[in-house]
């Protein structure tokens, strides 16, 4: 694969015992060092006014002023120190990079994937959220509608809602957006029933799990509603929001994807972006177990150098079962 990697994302620094440190990056750059065919590309930073089209420009401003001052805590669990501002301006720079490649025509072994922290999509229009200042994912997809794409989704399988991106794109037809998250964790967003506002109505999924939910769970909420939702919506690029943080033992969920279900994830939405021909595009969103998250974007990683990932030999479980009825009733997936 191509990762999207920039030094200057090391200087958000969060303090010593923030799950979300510059030790993420670093682990995974080590565990890709084992891999054949990884290659780290650079990116420009992000366009202001073109982050200005998905952030309100007085929250963008109240930001970049934060920083300047030194930072702080934005709120319990979002800190900043002064060099937070160019993380997040390149963190973002490098989600469009994934998405402009990928619409270039890098696919294959070729795939992006942006390496960039700080994550991005607990990031509202005027607000930071959950360790999120700038939304990536958001501005990665206005990027691609400001080039040549008419249509763009993103499937957020990071183990928390993306109440940020849902927000900024809940009235806009032009992003479908769908998640898995866990029901009872942070922030709270992401009932099912959330589907989108005016035009936009049915641009909005939003798979809520009970703690538990495991790999065969995750890959039938994808065969049954997701996948055929975006096939559906037929849009020129998918970008995936890649959290590590439902991993079985990542230590801030309770999930249980394997590290083979991020393998299994992959191989669909590779199929998929096939299917409805595509760009396909990943970003980096949140996983907080070191060795779970290189592992797991290893997997990513292979998936896209060849190799087949094992699928899961266990039934969907009957939470999971109820949850995608529920779907059904809204007019995602099969019934
Ligand atoms: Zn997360």
């Amino acid at each position: 694969m191509n990762f999207g990697y920039r030094e200057v994302c090391l200087d958000h620094d969060t303090g010593p015992r923030h799950p979300e440190s510059p030790d993420r990056l670093r682990a995974i750059r080590r565990a890709l060092k084992e891999n054949h065919g990884v290659e780290y590309v650079t990116a420009d930073d992000a366009d202001i006014d073109l982050v200005r089209k998905v952030h309100d420009a007085d929250y963008i401003e109240e930001f970049r002023e934060f920083c300047d001052d030194g930072g702080g805590n934005w709120d319990a669990d979002t800190v900043a120190v002064e060099e937070t501002w160019d993380a997040a301006l390149a963190s973002a720079g490098l989600a469009v990079w994934a998405a402009e490649a990928a619409l270039d025509g890098n696919s294959g072994r070729n795939t992006p994937f942006s390496l960039g922290r700080p994550p991005g999509h607990h990031a509202v229009g005027d607000d930071a959220m959950g360790f999120c200042f700038i939304n990536n994912a958001a501005v990665a997809a206005q990027a691609a509608l400001e080039a040549d794409a008419e249509r763009v989704a993103i499937f957020d399988w990071d183990v928390h809602h993306g109440n940020g991106t849902q927000d900024i794109f809940y009235d806009r037809s032009d992003v479908f957006y769908a998640s898995i998250h866990e029901d009872g964790l942070y922030p709270g967003t992401g009932d099912v029933a959330e589907t989108g506002t005016g035009d936009a109505d049915g641009t909005n999924l939003n798979v809520k799990y009970k703690p538990g939910a495991d790999t065969a769970d995750y890959l039938a909420a994808i065969d049954e509603c997701i996948a055929p939702a975006i096939e559906d919506y037929d849009p020129d690029l998918l970008l995936i929001s890649a959290g590590f943080d439902a991993h079985e033992h990542d230590p801030i969920s309770r999930m249980r994807v394997s590290t083979e279900g991020y393998g299994a994830m992959t191989d669909r939405m590779r199929s998929l972006t096939d299917a409805c021909d595509a760009a396909l595009g990943i970003i980096l969103e949140g996983g907080y177990g070191l060795d779970t998250l290189s592992d797991s974007v290893t997997t990513v990683h292979e998936v896209f150098d060849g190799y087949q990932p094992m699928e899961p030999d266990d039934d969907v479980s009957d939470d999971a079962r109820d949850v995608l009825d529920d779907l059904a009733d809204q007019g995602f997936g099969s019934k």
